[in-house]
């Protein structure tokens, strides 16, 4: 018995994160620990088949770096932007990768590599790799939630990463806040991501002040407007700039009815929330955790931790990693 565990516990995978701009690539071992990793262009404008073969080679050479050959390693796990078929590694679209259209993932890349792939959502990955090695490690019932350009969603219940009925569960982004407010790129209005993500902290900035209201953050991106960020807003806020407060306390309203939504729902024990904003660290979270109180009930609320993302750039590829050792049965992996 004790043999055998050690030999499972040498088992190596690789994890990848595939984004528009860069890819993500670590050898993860089975207990989540990242021994080495790499990052590199996507060359997303080269079209597909030239970003699986330039994410094959950078693969074998981070294995080969690492002493290693390719039959070292048990599986490959690789989160991608969707709409996909994660059952059979298909992927359906993808915005930020040009000439998407049902890429067969899975199966370009098992060629390449001669090693079983799983495809899985990107930011359920990054959901998976809190749960599995970061910040919800030990929870059984965790929401990841990523704020950046979009908004990322994961959920895992009992476990297990949740993918709903043809794999495109927990799009938490395109969740309405508001019926009749901004359109999203999704068609719909109102989008979580269109009011609680880090574009849309700077998006509302802008229409303040265009609107006319007064700010520092004119001064800060010297008249530029389009260069204000979620960081902009951060500084201005911090030096009591009024509309930048004003700014900041709208965002983590919505944000506070988005997770309070999930708490609701799932009952979650812990809700992770990645992304840039986290570093405004208290500044976030404590005004964050007394608005979602408001809005949930106490029982459920009182279950639930809203804590930041451990893991950072890597946890889309630890997650990738995680999702192929503990679910390799979804993927059809030997
Ligand atoms: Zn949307």
């Amino acid at each position: 018995m004790a043999k055998k565990a050690k030999a499972k516990s040498k088992k190596l995978v690789i994890g990848i994160d595939l984004g528009g701009t860069n890819v993500m690539a670590a050898l993860v071992d089975t207990s989540g620990k990242v021994k080495s990793y790499v990052h590199f262009p996507t060359e997303a404008q080269q079209g597909p088949e030239h970003v699986i073969k330039n994410i094959a080679d950078n693969v074998k050479a981070l294995v080969k770096k690492s002493g290693l050959t390719m039959k070292d390693i048990w599986r490959v796990g690789i989160g991608s932007p969707g709409p996909m078929d994660s059952k059979k590694g298909i992927i359906i679209g993808a915005v930020n990768l040009p000439g998407w259209k049902r890429v067969t993932l899975k199966a370009d890349l098992e060629k390449l590599l001669g090693v079983g792939v799983g495809v899985d959502n990107d930011a359920n990955c990054a959901a998976y790799g809190e749960q599995w090695a970061g910040a919800a490690k030990g929870a059984s019932n965790v929401v990841g939630i990523t704020l950046g350009t979009g908004v990322g969603g994961g959920i895992i219940i009992d476990g297990r990463l949740v993918r709903g009925a043809n794999y495109n569960a927990a799009e938490i982004g395109h969740t309405s806040l508001n019926p009749d407010g901004r359109l999203c790129k999704c068609g719909a209005k109102g989008c979580f991501e269109q009011y609680a993500s880090a574009s849309a902290i700077a998006e509302s900035a802008r229409e303040a002040i265009r609107k006319g209201a007064s700010s520092m953050m004119t001064e800060l991106v010297k008249g530029d407007l389009s260069k204000i960020t979620s960081k902009t807003v951060f500084e201005a806020m911090t030096q009591n700039d009024k509309t930048a407060i004003a700014v900041w306390n709208e965002f983590i309203k919505y944000l506070a009815a988005g997770v309070g939504n999930q708490i609701n729902g799932l009952n979650p024990e812990v809700v992770v929330i990645a992304g840039g904003v986290i570093n405004a660290g208290e500044k976030l979270f404590t005004p964050l955790r007394e608005a979602v109180r408001k809005q949930t009930f106490a029982l459920t609320f009182s279950a639930a931790k809203i804590v930041p993302a451990k893991l950072g750039e890597l946890a889309g590829a630890i997650g990738a990693a995680g999702v192929v050792i503990n679910e390799g049965e979804f993927y059809n992996l030997k």
